[in-house]
C-alpha cells in the first residue's frame, strides 16, 4: 500500500531529514585514515540522540535476518550496502559508503554517501562522481505524472555510458512512518513504466553502482552485500518528497 503524505507530514519529514543532514555533515568531516567504523558509528549514534532522534537501522530486521547491530551501514570498497561497522581503521585509498537513517517524531529519513579516504585512482573518483550525479538525475525525474521507471532510467542512462553498472538486487523505496514503504524505486527501468508518482509520495532514491559486474552476494553475517567480482562500488541516497512544484529533497541542510 502506498501512503501519500499530507503537507504536515512532509513538514515532519523535513524535520527528520534536516536533522539527518546535520549528522551527515559531521560524519563527512570526521572520516579520516585511522578512524574505525565503530568509532564513526558511536559518533553517529551520539549525534542522532543529541537531536532527539532514534537510529532507524539499529535493531532493524529484514525478512528473517538477525537485527542489524549498528546505527550506520559502513560498506567499504567491494562492499555495496549493509556493511557492519568494525574495528578496522580506515586506510588511505579506500572508498567508504555510509548509509544512515534517523527517526524523529515518528517519521524516518534515509540517506547515504560515499567518500574517498585519502588519494584514490582517477577511475574510482569517476565512479563516485557519476553515482552522485545519477542520484540528481533521478531526483529531477521525481515529479507528478512521471513513473518510477523514469527515475531508474535516468539513473542508469547516466552511469552505463561511462562503463559502470547499476546494482539490480537492491533498490530505493518509499519512506515515512516506516523506513521501507512501497513502492520500490529501482535504479534501472523503462520510461513511462512503473508506479505513478503523485504529490505526497515520499521516496528514497539510492543509486548503487559498480565499476564491474552488477552481480552481488551476501556475506555469512547475513547482512554485508558485496560484488561477486570484487569490483568497487559507490552509493548515494536522498529521501525526497514529490510535490506539485517538483521534488523536495528532505535529507539536506
Ligand atoms: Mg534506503
Amino acid at each position: 500500500m502506498i501512503r501519500l503524505k499530507a503537507p504536515w507530514e512532509i513538514a515532519m519529514m523535513q524535520a527528520s531529514g534536516g536533522r539527518l543532514a546535520e549528522v551527515v555533515a559531521i560524519l563527512e568531516h570526521a572520516i579520516r585514515p585511522g578512524l574505525t567504523g565503530l568509532e564513526l558509528d558511536a559518533l553517529a549514534e551520539e549525534e542522532i540522540h543529541r537531536r532527539n532522534g532514534v537510529p532507524s537501522f539499529k535493531g532493524y530486521r529484514a525478512g528473517g535476518n538477525r537485527a542489524f547491530p549498528a546505527t550506520l551501514c559502513i560498506s567499504r570498497n567491494e562492499e555495496v550496502v549493509h556493511g557492519i561497522p568494525d574495528d578496522k581503521p580506515f586506510r588511505p585509498g579506500e572508498v567508504v559508503s555510509i548509509d544512515v537513517g534517523l527517526q524523529y517524531g515518528g517519521y524516518h529519513a534515509d540517506t547515504a554517501f560515499t567518500v574517498a579516504v585519502g588519494e584514490i585512482p582517477a577511475r574510482v573518483q569517476e565512479l563516485l562522481d557519476a553515482t552522485r550525479e545519477s542520484l540528481y538525475e533521478g531526483i529531477a525525474r521525481a515529479v507528478p505524472g512521471n513513473r518510477t521507471g523514469d527515475i531508474g532510467h535516468a539513473v542508469e542512462s547516466h552511469v552505463a555510458p561511462r562503463g559502470f553498472s547499476v546494482i539490480r538486487d537492491y533498490v530505493g523505496h518509499g519512506v515515512g512512518r516506516d523506513l521501507h514503504e512501497e513502492p520500490t524505486v529501482p535504479n534501472f527501468g523503462q520510461p513511462h513504466t512503473g508506479v505513478l508518482l503523485k504529490p505526497g509520495l515520499c521516496i528514497a532514491i539510492e543509486p548503487m553502482v559498480s565499476m564491474g559486474s552488477h552481480l552481488t552476494q551476501v556475506a555469512r553475517n547475513g547482512w554485508t552485500v558485496t560484488t561477486r567480482d570484487g569490483s568497487i562500488t559507490a552509493h548515494f541516497e536522498h529521501s525526497i518528497a514529490i510535490t506539485e512544484s517538483g521534488p523536495l529533497i528532505l535529507t539536506t541542510l
